[in-house]
């Protein structure tokens, strides 16, 4: 993917806010510090379009980021930080849900998962309310270059087992690091990408 253009259109925190182009987006989801910013940065060749630090309690937005003036990348904010109030991750479910449940330009979402660790309770419920709600799902298993080569399928095959990945579903091993997984990414996200 030849990447001519990158830009933050909105910080969106209510839909009224959605930028309404018409344009396909593809959403990413994880858990805060999966590598999120990181992977956004990597796939458009930008150093810090995408911030790369994510502190508990920062404002909880929808990012839209509008590429070569076609699609958009949908960073939503990450979950499982600890020390987050109940109120907080309410606020945050109910702008996950109403995002996911209701926006008709969204063609697919990527699932981070971090490739050292099993997926996490948060990343399967994840998982599965995508399933649930029939939108296409890729995962995204980040950091692979600090899991050594040799050692990648095995951690690969305990995500894919630990999230009871569909027959069908991809899990591509990625690193922002060494670009690991770059143009198999893009592979499985061109067909969602043609308007
Ligand atoms: P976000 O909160 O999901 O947006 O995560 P970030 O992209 O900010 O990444 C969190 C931390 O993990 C940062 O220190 C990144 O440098 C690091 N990181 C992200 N992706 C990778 C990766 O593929 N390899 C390595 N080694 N570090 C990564």
């Amino acid at each position: 993917m030849n990447i001519t253009k990158a830009e933050l259109v909105i910080s969106a925190v209510k839909p009224e806010q959605y930028p309404d182009s018409g344009r396909p987006e593809v959403a990413l989801a994880g858990r805060s510090n999966v590598g999120k910013s990181s992977f956004i940065n990597k796939m458009i060749n930008r150093k810090n379009l995408a911030r790369t630090s994510s502190k508990p309690g920062k404002t909880q937005t929808l990012n839209f980021y509008l590429i070569n003036d076609s699609f958009y990348f949908v960073d939503v904010p990450g979950y499982g930080f600890a020390r987050v109030s109940k109120q907080e991750r309410q606020k945050w479910g109910k702008m996950m849900e109403t995002y996911f449940t209701t926006r008709e330009t969204l063609k697919a979402a990527l699932l981070l998962v971090d490739l050292r660790h099993p997926p996490t309770k948060d990343d399967v419920m994840m998982y599965e309310f995508f399933k649930h709600y029939e939108i296409p799902v890729i995962v995204i298993a980040t950091k692979a270059d600090k899991v050594p080569r040799g050692k990648q399928q095995k951690h690969a095959k305990i995500a894919r087992e630990t999230l009871r990945l569909a027959a069908g579903d991809s899990l591509i091993l990625f690193s922002s690091e060494t670009g690991q997984g770059k143009e198999e990414a893009w592979a499985a996200l061109l067909p969602f990408l043609t308007e």
